[in-house]
């Protein structure tokens, strides 16, 4: 316990930036609300730093910030200037990915392994998106006897977006990359719990950026989301979240006719055929729910495995379940972190005893790791519950935990009308060995993405998004930047 918190505390001192104040404008000020919040490390319980409580005044104050950085500068910038600013974000993030994935553990808990894939990611996504910015084109249709028409992509102009606590620095990416590519300038919202990566990387790229092009508020959902999402002057809102928060902010939407993207929850199927290898299913399936302590929001948290192979695999992936390394998250060798906040272990133990109140046969886990010297730490080891009714609620809503329901089946029919049967539809996998049979799986899952013998394989042109509660729009990829335009159609007489 002693080392673990030397460990961080060292590292909070070399790493946590000094200012933690608001960025609006290229400057750095503070919250109109005279108020702070702390973010604390999940792995010690410590305060690292205290950030600005932002208010609406402060949104109004970023979104009249942005529309001048639009209307007097980045609305000049051509698509290769754009593209110039991105790649020097990307540059920015290569060069600075340890300092910024060490931070990003601190703040989140993920183990660290994890955040340097993150970092590499969030480069790759600032190179995709500066790409973007050049390849980005109209079209030119084909002419009728009075007119031609061709269509340009334009800018929105100024665009807000509210992003979680899961993957800070990669969302924030996610989020900027698209935007700026497409011209738009922003007004971005951290979540409260992880705001110190995207604020250390603002610091960072301040040279780069033209002020006012990005605006940071950090602060609540109900202070400062909300008034964002409700701004008369944005043009769009993208928000990555809870389904119940992505429900308010397309009533918020709905009320100025914004253009709105929303990637919220899943509780997504994998599914397990009898010739899939098994070694290969396992670690899918390890992948899938435990990557990030279970807390992606393609998790794939409901398992159809057949019976077949049931036992084999179950045994296998307890085994391996077992095998993770809960530990420090800053050590090289840890696989599984502690879980954000408390609130988030309390969420998801709640889950659980759904599970037990309902007799379900827990596999391995169900409760905190039994390692005293992770005592202050949001710590809960890897579980698999198996026997579990489909109607459970743990089944049914997102857990956001390293929790895995297990179901067999034997009829394909009646396993895909389960895999279906949940509100969300963001993701699923297929593990099989013939290709066939897994396209025509993928194609019977109601998902907006479907892996086939891998699972959370997030490069920067795939486009990512869900069917029925999980959203509406799709990010990164091609679509990501459409979804930052809005059409000019242009007809010429002839
Ligand atoms: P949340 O949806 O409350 O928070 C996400 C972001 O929205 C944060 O920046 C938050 O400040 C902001 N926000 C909250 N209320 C708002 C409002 N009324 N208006 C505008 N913005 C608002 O998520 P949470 O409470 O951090 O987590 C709850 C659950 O949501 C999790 O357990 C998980 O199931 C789900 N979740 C999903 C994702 C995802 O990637 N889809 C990410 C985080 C959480």
């Amino acid at each position: 316990q002693d080392a673990i918190e030397q460990r961080h505390t060292e590292a909070a001192e070399e790493l946590v930036p000094d200012n933690l104040k608001l960025y609006i404008g290229g400057e750095w000020v503070d919250s109109a609300s005279g108020e702070t919040f702390e973010t604390r490390d999940p792995t010690t319980g410590e305060v690292l730093g205290e950030a600005q409580a932002g208010n609406s005044e402060d949104i109004d104050r970023a979104v009249e910030t942005a529309w001048d950085a639009y209307d007097e500068t980045w609305s000049d910038y051509s698509a290769a200037e754009r593209q110039r600013v991105l790649a020097q974000l990307g540059n920015y993030v290569e060069e600075n990915a340890e300092d910024l994935a060490r931070l990003e553990t601190l703040d989140n808990g993920k183990p660290i392994s994890e955040a340097r894939v993150d970092m590499q990611l969030v480069a790759d996504h600032y190179h995709y998106f500066a790409a973007a910015a050049r390849t980005h084109e109209g079209r030119t249709i084909p002419s009728d006897e009075t007119s031609q028409i061709e269509t340009v992509r334009e800018p929105y102009g100024v665009v807000g977006q509210i992003i979680p606590w899961n993957f800070p620095l990669l969302m924030s990416a996610w989020k900027l990359g698209p935007a700026l590519a497409a011209g738009n300038c922003s007004v971005l919202k951290p979540a409260e719990e992880t705001p110190l990566t995207v604020l250390k990387f603002l610091e960072g790229v301040d040279d780069i950026l033209p002020d006012g092009v990005v605006n940071l508020v950090t602060g609540f959902g109900r202070e400062a989301g909300e008034p964002l999402s409700q701004h008369p002057d944005i043009r769009k809102i993208a928000f990555t979240g809870s389904t119940e928060v992505g429900r308010s902010i397309m009533a918020n939407a709905a009320e100025n006719i914004h253009d709105i993207t929303l990637e919220l929850g899943g509780k997504s199927p994998v599914v397990v055929f009898p010739d899939a290898d098994i070694e290969t299913a396992v670690d899918v399936m390890v992948t899938s729910i435990y990557h990030n302590t279970g807390e992606c929001c393609s998790a794939g948290s409901r398992l159809f495995v057949h019976s077949d192979v049931k036992d084999e695999f179950l045994e296998g992936l307890s085994a391996a379940a077992e095998d993770l390394v809960i530990d420090d998250p800053l050590l090289d060798e840890t696989t599984l972190g502690p879980k954000v906040t408390d609130e988030q272990v309390q969420r998801t133990m709640e889950y659980i005893q759904e599970a037990q109140d309902a007799d379900a046969e827990f596999v391995t886990g169900g409760g905190a790791p039994d390692d005293e010297a992770l005592a202050d730490g949001n710590f809960v080891a890897p579980t698999l519950i198996d026997d579990i009714d489909h109607d459970n609620p743990a089944v049914q809503e997102e857990i956001f935990g390293p929790v895995l329901e297990s179901f067999e089946w034997d009829d394909y029919d009646e396993m895909m009308e389960q895999a279906n049967d949940v509100d969300y539809g963001l993701a699923a996998g297929v593990i099989t060995s013939d290709l066939g049979k897994a396209y025509d799986t993928a194609k019977d899952l109601e998902a907006g993405n479907v892996w086939i013998n891998q699972y959370n394989d997030f490069p920067a042109g795939m486009p990512f998004g869900g069917y029925k509660e999980s959203g509406i729009g799709r990010e990164i990829g091609f679509e990501a930047v459409e979804h930052y335009t809005q059409t000019k159609t242009i007809s010429i007489a002839h």
